[in-house]
């Protein structure tokens, strides 16, 4: 049943003449999937919930930290205290926000083996990433299904923003061919980061989000947004299709083969390793694992954690774990093989 007018909560937006009632009946009907809820997906979520986007799926694989606090601006000290995943604390913040949008809420990695059935049906896709894999993942698939989907970075007083809309526009890989290799990159761990940054990245991928569902792709910003408060530099610089891109002109896709990235990885700013759910795709039976498992601290629906060798282990229902205190991908797949199972 569609609606005919907008509902009175978003009059405001719907005044303003770039998005009109109609825009407003589009964005209602709009499905917008937000793929990280860290410092940008958190934001974007939010004000993508506030001005009535009608299905938004959130994802995201990890639990909140005290020190998420200064920037995502979503959650609070008691989502921290009960150490929630960051998806189940955003669902819940955003239907106390807005109790009538539809949210499918995922505490989970978005993986070559499930990113057409997490993303099915979606209209945009929104990088609330902090990793390379996971959105090079986003650009070969989105552009393998001609899906717009808007990219952001940030980290210590700078941030990016661009709109990919495959065939149109130019995909990550024609400006960024390759990922950095992790040393070069820095991240909110190594180089911090301010809120006013990441925020001003996560407002602009909310605008472009907006842009593009209702009906207004004539006014999406081409080229690469470049933000940096601190030093008072906001542009938007030029950037064109590269006509021998591997992604959008040779229709290569490593990363949704899984020939690239093997799930795991280092998580920004958390001196800890992600083990990647095993292939099988095994669901685990949370209490009967929490049974054998050496000091277990936690136990709830989404999660255990427990001890062991000093490290603190996060097990996920899916069977990924968040090894802390280490950032030796090695270290981290010994504890999990000998603690979890291989
Ligand atoms: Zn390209």
């Amino acid at each position: 049943m569609e609606p005919n007018a907008p509902r009175p909560r978003h009059s405001r937006q719907a005044r303003f003449s770039g998005i009109g009632r109609d825009g407003q009946l589009r964005i209602a009907q709009a499905r917008v999937a937000v793929v990280g809820l860290g410092a940008l997906g958190s934001v974007s979520a939010e004000i993508l919930a506030r001005a009535g986007i009608g299905h938004l799926t959130i994802i995201d694989r990890d639990v909140l930290e005290e020190s998420n606090l200064q920037r995502q601006i979503l959650y609070s000290e008691r989502d921290v205290a009960e150490r929630l995943p960051k998806a189940e604390a955003a669902r819940r913040a955003l239907l106390e926000i807005d109790h009538e949008i539809n949210i499918r809420a995922l505490v989970d990695d978005l993986t070559p083996r499930n990113i057409d059935r997490v993303l099915d049906n979606i209209q945009v896709v929104v990088d609330g990433t902090d990793n390379f894999i996971t959105r090079y993942l986003m650009n070969d698939w989105c552009v393998a299904k001609n899906i717009p989907w808007v990219y952001g970075a940030a980290v210590s007083s700078a941030g990016f923003a661009m709109t990919c809309i495959p065939g149109t526009t130019p995909c990550l890989r024609c400006v960024f061919p390759e990922p950095p290799p992790p040393e070069d990159s820095p991240n909110c761990e190594t180089a911090g980061i301010i809120a006013s940054a990441s925020g001003m990245v996560a407002m602009a991928q909310a605008a472009e989000t907006l842009k593009l569902v209702s009906g207004n792709i004539q006014s999406v910003a081409r080229g690469l947004l470049h933000f940096d408060p601190w030093n008072g530099m906001y542009k938007l610089m030029r950037v064109e299709r590269d006509p021998a891109c591997p992604c959008c002109a040779r229709g290569e896709r490593p990363w949704l083969r899984g020939e690239r990235g093997d799930g795991t990885v280092s998580l920004c700013g958390r001196n800890s390793i992600q083990i990647g759910a095993p292939e099988s795709g095994l669901a685990l039976r949370l209490e009967a694992m929490a049974a054998r498992l050496p000091d277990v601290a936690r136990k709830s629906a989404f999660l255990v954690e427990f001890t062991a060798e000093d490290h603190l282990i996060t097990l996920f229902a899916d069977g990924r774990a968040i090894v802390a205190g280490t950032s030796d991908p090695a270290l981290a797949r010994t504890l999990y093989a000998r603690y979890i199972g291989a």
